[in-house]
């Protein structure tokens, strides 16, 4: 791998064959964008795009949770003719067409993480963080142009951008960007979730992950000898899955997600959930042999060498670069994944698996053992006694007679925040101080929690509560404010 600055922007490449690629990279994500401004630096990046004129070759902008990417194959020159024009359209954006990219872009899918992925990092963080990950906040249309433009100048600059290509710089590359100011490192979110939690949710396939450090060659390697155990029991054993879907998502200094999401036979995922909880348990629990461990390096190797590596190579080290993370070149990674010690491994893995989430599709139950016996719990947000005193409202006395459900049901609010009885035991609570994000609906607002909880100030339902609307407004900081998408005045 190769280095240079070019108009200030670091560019690393390596001598590929094939097309010549390009991947221009900023450091700024998902989780960089609180929900209240979320889709800005989307519009920037599309908003880029959609200023270049007629291009025979293939470019796209894309988003992940860390960084915005724009990219290009063709030939040197279409390649360089791109960047030029991508970093000319970021210093002046044709804001002028705002509403119709947003429209363009909305009907796309710009979920990061995938459902099973998003409802896992939700149990473990709550409504903020890495747990909004496929929140839309406002939508693209509720993003204003100041919003827009002040993504740019944060994020899309030569200060904090990268470049990566499949070949050497060509001749007269440059990448006129503005100058910027480096953002701070990005912290971990707090995780709301410690201990080994399941729950069921809105999912068609079982999930289930841990959190760790990605730079743990221990933790790393039991990452991809539990895949293949999954293989061998969920696939080839039983029958039941046909693809173990798998991914460790970097969520800030020496912190990711390890995912598991394998699709399920129809009518077979509650199955599939124990399945892989027990290989879980067995590799928490027995030590692998030598001869397991060394197929794994072999393996990660040989998946090193196919042809998508190089670029995504590339894009960890350039990865690296931006959010101030040491980076290991392959070598140094497989040269540290081959000192992992059989117990090591075990070890690394019974200290990740404490602090499992799993999730199932609504209306399964899971009784899965921890490595100590006790039960794994079902995650709850619904911890709370009864509301604290306050001004009560009730559904209509009409809709109660004609509800069961909303026989007992009130809104509580008090000086600090808003209760929500939905039933006898079913009790919810958002304390105005700890709330990460107030939406404004046709109905209402509806109050989310810092961890779990979310009050659905429905005005309709609860006469007289527009008056919890107007403390939440008063009460919860503009920054965390918004209309949901498709809000319209009554
Ligand atoms: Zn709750």
């Amino acid at each position: 791998m190769q280095g240079e600055l070019i108009d200030g922007v670091p560019v690393l490449w390596t001598e590929e064959p094939g097309p010549f690629e390009a991947v221009l990279i900023f450091g700024g994500g998902i989780l960089d964008e609180p929900l209240a401004v979320r889709g800005a630096m989307r519009l920037v990046a599309h908003l880029a795009e959609s200023a270049l004129p007629r291009r025979n070759h293939p470019s796209r902008d894309w988003q992940d949770l860390e960084s915005t990417y724009f990219t290009a194959s063709g030939s040197p020159e279409q390649v360089t003719r791109y960047l030029d024009g991508i970093c000319r359209a970021l210093t002046r954006l044709p804001l002028h067409r705002l509403a119709h990219e947003a429209e363009v872009l909305g009907t796309t899918d710009l979920s990061p993480v995938s459902e099973v992925a998003q409802n896992l990092l939700w149990g473990r963080y709550g409504h903020s963080g890495p747990g909004s990950a496929n929140h839309e906040g406002p939508g693209l249309h509720g993003v204003s142009a100041e919003e827009v433009r002040s993504a740019a100048a944060r994020v899309f600059h030569r200060d904090n951008a990268a470049l990566v290509l499949t070949g050497p710089p060509p001749e007269g590359l440059r990448l006129p960007l503005p100058a910027g100011e480096r953002p701070a490192v990005r912290a971990a979110a707090p995780e709301v979730i410690t201990g080994a939690v399941w729950f069921p949710s809105d999912v068609p396939d079982p999930g289930m992950s841990w959190s760790g450090d990605p730079g743990d060659p221990a933790l790393l390697l039991s990452h991809y000898l539990f895949r293949e155990r999954l293989v061998q029991a969920l696939r080839h054993r039983n029958g039941l899955s046909h693809e173990i879907r798998d991914v460790h998502l970097p969520l800030g200094p020496g912190r990711a997600e390890f995912i598991f999401w394998p699709d399920s036979r129809e009518g077979h995922e509650q199955r599939v959930a124990e399945l892989m909880w027990q290989e879980a348990l067995r590799l928490a629990s027995e030590d692998p042999t030598e001869a397991e461990l060394a197929r794994e390096v072999t393996a990660y190797r040989e998946r090193a060498a196919t042809v998508e590596r190089p670029v995504d190579e590339l894009l960890e080290a350039a990865g690296c670069l931006l959010v101030d993370r040491d980076y290991q070149d392959l070598e140094a990674r497989l040269e540290s994944l081959a000192q992992v010690a059989p117990e090591q491994l075990r070890t690394a893995f019974a200290t990740a698996l404490k602090t499992a989430v799993v999730t199932v599709p609504n209306g399964l139950h899971l009784e899965l053992p921890q490595l100590d016996g006790r039960p794994v719990p079902q995650l709850t947000c619904n911890a709370y006694g009864d509301p604290a005193p306050g001004t009560v409202f009730r559904p209509k006395r009409t809709d109660r007679l004609r509800y069961r459900d909303l026989r007992g049901a009130q809104l509580v609010l008090t000086d600090d925040g808003i209760w929500h009885r939905a039933a006898l035991d079913d009790i919810h609570y958002v304390a105005f101080a700890e709330a990460s994000a107030l939406i404004e609906c046709g109905n209402g607002r509806l109050l989310l929690g810092g961890t779990h909880c979310v009050i659905d100030v429905d005005e309709n339902l609860y006469p007289g509560a527009a008056r919890a609307s107007a403390a939440a407004d008063a009460a919860v900081p503009p920054r965390l404010r918004f209309r949901a998408p498709g809000f319209r005045e009554e």
